[in-house]
């Protein structure tokens, strides 16, 4: 889902009537403004998808006129983190305390309507590693959220709390907005607590779906005029071309540009929704001793084909020493379908990493059921978590399982012949060897497939014309697991990969 960065979000706040600290915004190439803010102040480089910027130098807090001209130069400028949107210009304040916020999407399930998540902590700020102890969740509709007076009686389970009213009459800002500009993740870290007791947004970011955002918000969402950056790297220009090929759902990818600092764990991620972006977020926060090889999302029901295609490019990238996958929780797209991936991408990468995998969402169980079974077989430890568990432990056995040197291994050969079935969206070619299966019984590969495109007719494959190919891989994981590999499916990937 595209990224909304601060001095965007800002203004959606502030259309909900959310305060948020006094500032400008510098647009690459523009003019300064004729009166600056009052030094100090901090400058803060406007990156759409960049977090922890803290951390990254992308935030700067500045008292003399020369250092402002200098460390404004600098940020406009392209850099280790490509090209900003501009620099906002934010006055410097004293803060009694910092909370955090956030509400993200959730899907829902066969058994539960999709509605909102609002998260608050008492733990705001870049300090964010005990934050999970402290977090208080509240679920939320969509189509009637929860007032104020509603929120302040979620608050009471925090005793410490002063002035809960308040915090709640901010919240209920920050829902409205969310929900007003349909929006997936937005977030506010940190709250600053004001020497009156007065609350304003210090920092604040969002996500969105393209197709939700109305004509006459365009120009809030996407601002004409920008210069930011479109150097690729190889990797990010073969995602897009997978996005092209298969546009269903959300495929982004972005490699961290950054040197890893010395003896980090260089940790490559598969995070699925702003809910697994913001969870990944919270629990490595200010830590020095991660490196994030590249953010990532895929979320929005893709196929099992595109999540594949994706997870492959991941764990292509080079000094990776292994991969970590998480959602909110509460994943859109089927949880057996994306293992399928991920157990294919694993046996197929000539550069696995060990992996440590959280499912959350329908089928959870028969995804983690998947690997209890073929775990033993793959050339790299794997570890999987419900979906209950908070991400902090994946990321507490980050250590324990990540290897120096990943293994380098030979893939299996692709499929021999011809594909039986070439499927056009989500693309995909489909191979069925009848030698290996001489029963007259429909072989479980058939069985498997969910929209039933997979005909069985006397020992040959027919399609349903009436069904649809998803790209789940339903059928050929079942033809591995219960079957003789009669079905076979090849997913062709960029020579950039491979
Ligand atoms: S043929 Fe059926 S089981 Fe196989 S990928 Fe397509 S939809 Fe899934």
């Amino acid at each position: 889902m595209p990224a909304l960065p601060e001095y965007l979000t800002r203004t959606l706040l502030g259309n909900f009537g959310v305060p948020v600290v006094d500032g400008y915004f510098v647009m690459t190439g523009d003019d300064l403004p004729v009166e600056l803010p009052e030094l100090p102040i901090f400058l803060k480089a406007q990156i759409p998808g960049a977090t922890s910027r803290k951390k990254h130098g992308l935030v700067r807090k500045v008292e003399t006129i020369s250092e402002f001209h200098s460390n404004l130069d600098e940020l406009l400028s392209p850099g280790d983190w490509g090209q900003a949107d501009g620099v906002l210009l934010a006055k410097g304040l004293n803060l009694k305390a910092e909370y955090y916020a956030g509400c993200m999407l959730d899907f829902g399930s066969q058994k539960q309507l999709p509605g909102g998540i609002l998260l608050f902590s008492t733990e705001g700020g870049s300090g964010v590693e005990g934050r999970s102890g402290t977090l208080v969740k509240i679920p939320f509709s969509l189509l009637t959220p929860i007032d104020a007076e509603g929120i302040a009686e979620e608050l009471a389970v925090i005793d410490t709390l002063k002035n809960p009213e308040i915090i709640a009459a901010f919240l209920k800002g920050l829902i409205s907005t969310f929900v007003g500009y349909r929006l997936t993740v937005l977030e506010v870290n940190p709250i600053g607590v004001l020497s009156d007791g007065s609350l304003t947004a210090v920092d604040c970011r969002a996500e969105f779906e393209k197709a939700a955002v109305k004509k006459t918000e365009k120009d809030l969402f996407f601002p004409p005029g920008l210069k930011s950056s479109t150097d690729l790297t190889q990797l990010e220009q073969t995602v897009e071309l997978i996005n092209i090929a298969d546009p269903a759902g959300t495929g982004f990818f972005r490699q961290n540009r950054e040197t890893p600092p010395d003896k980090a764990l260089r940790v490559a991620t598969n995070l699925c929704g702003g809910g697994g972006k913001m969870l990944w977020e919270m629990t490595t926060g200010l830590r020095t001793d991660i490196y994030t090889m590249n953010e990532s999302d895929t979320s929005g029901g893709l196929s099992a084909f595109k999540s594949y295609r994706i997870l492959r490019t991941i764990f292509a990238q080079k000094g990776a020493q292994v991969l970590l996958l998480t959602g909110s929780g509460m994943a859109f797209q089927n949880q057996h379908h994306l293992a399928a991936a991920v157990w294919k991408a694993l046996r197929e990468t000539p550069t696995p990493l060990p992996t440590l995998l959280r499912f959350g969402g329908t089928d959870e169980d028969k995804a983690r059921e998947l690997f209890e079974r073929i775990s033993a077989d793959l050339p790299v430890p794997v570890k999987t978590y419900p979906a209950e568990i908070f991400p902090n432990v994946m990321v507490d056995d980050i250590e324990a399982i990540a290897m120096q040197n990943p293994p380098h291994v030979q893939p299996p050969s692709s499929p021999e012949g011809e594909p039986v079935i070439r499927v056009e969206v989500p693309p995909g070619d489909i191979y069925f060897y009848p030698d290996k299966w001489k029963s007259d019984e429909e072989p479980p590969s058939f069985s498997a497939c969910p929209t039933g495109y997979l005909l069985w007719n006397n020992g040959e494959l027919q399609i349903n014309p009436e069904a649809k190919c998803i790209g789940c891989l339903m059928c050929e994981t079942a033809s591995l697991l219960e079957g003789n590999g009669e079905i076979r499916i090849h997913l062709e990937m960029p020579a950039e990969v491979d």
